[in-house]
């Protein structure tokens, strides 16, 4: 089981494989309440009833802003969600755009079986994601999805 858990083929750097490592000793899983705390670095920035909204403490390349949007209760799929779960994250969402100024954002979910969508931790999760504009020195910020079926 802990195996569905994480996902090491979407560890990325800065110190995520050995952290990683030493939460599949412990069997659990660090997105839940029990154990957020113990291995999320950066602090809770707001608690509802359904979702603990943070930064990443691993966030992507190039990102100015990068918060997660965890569910307190483990669960995986999006079918889960409830209509007043919805509801609270997009007041979540609604505060960090007010808090922080920004701009613009990029806002996504995945769910499911990780070998489909690049996460690295299952219990679900959703993502805000802030870049810098566009200008000649700039390159789209990556955010995997899933992956691409190769065509022959
Ligand atoms: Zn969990």
């Amino acid at each position: 089981m802990i195996k569905k858990i994480l996902n090491f083929h979407h560890a990325r750097a800065g110190g995520q494989t050995e952290k990683m490592k030493k939460i599949a000793s412990e069997k659990i899983c660090p997105f839940c309440p029990k154990y957020l705390a113990k291995y999320h670095d950066a602090p809770i920035e707001k608690k509802g009833r359904y979702w603990a909204v943070t930064k990443n403490d691993y966030p992507y390349e190039g990102s100015k802003w990068h918060f997660l949007f965890i569910h307190r209760r483990h669960i995986e799929q999006a079918s889960q969600i409830t209509g007043p779960a919805f509801s609270e994250l997009s007041q979540h969402l609604k505060y960090l755009i007010k808090k922080y100024k920004l701009p613009a954002g990029g806002f996504f979910m995945r769910f499911g079986d990780s070998d489909y969508t690049g996460a690295t931790v299952i219990h679900l999760h959703a993502h805000l994601i802030v870049g810098g504009p566009r200008n000649k020195k700039t390159k789209p910020l990556e955010a995997p999805l899933g992956y691409k079926i190769q065509k022959k």
